[in-house]
């Protein structure tokens, strides 16, 4: 059964060339609801946490130093089919083979900074929300 919560970031490279905006603004009209967000800056060793299902992956040191270089939007999304329909809205990891008007086709750099992160099934939004957010810092 499909969750209605989804989790994100904005990457460091769309957040350092200022497309924050505009992409919060592709992801409202899209019909997802913000119900937790902040602005923050990891530390390799906690990007490496959150990243850590990667550990073994020949691009992990990369990924953890690329994810700690500068701040960062995290936030939980609220949608009908949450993790699927903003998988579309995001498109492929390499944003060579992501699809017309998905915002990695319009904001991405490369594989690896490619703007947005977005979770891959409901248990991982759950476990990812919770990373960033308490109950507290989050609606419902
Ligand atoms: P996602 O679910 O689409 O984000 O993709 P993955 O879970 O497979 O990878 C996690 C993140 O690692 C991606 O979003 C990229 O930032 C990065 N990444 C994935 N594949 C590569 C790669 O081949 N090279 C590099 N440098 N980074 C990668």
């Amino acid at each position: 059964m499909a969750t209605n919560r989804t989790f994100t970031m904005i990457k460091p490279d769309a957040f350092s060339a200022g497309n924050s905006g505009a992409i919060l603004k592709m992801i409202e009209e899209a019909g997802f609801k913000i119900v937790a967000m902040k602005a923050t800056q990891l530390t390799p060793a906690i990007a490496g946490k959150f990243y850590e299902v990667h550990s073994e992956r020949p691009f992990y040191a990369d990924l953890c130093a690329y994810m700690s270089s500068g701040p960062i939007i995290a936030a939980i999304l609220e949608k009908d089919n949450a993790v699927e329909d903003f998988r579309k809205l995001i498109g492929a990891t390499n944003p060579a083979d992501a699809a017309e008007g998905t915002i990695r086709k319009i904001f991405a750099k490369s594989i690896e900074a490619n703007a947005v992160h977005g979770s891959d099934s409901d248990e991982n939004a759950a476990i990812e929300g919770a990373f960033y957010f308490s109950q507290i810092e989050r609606v419902g």
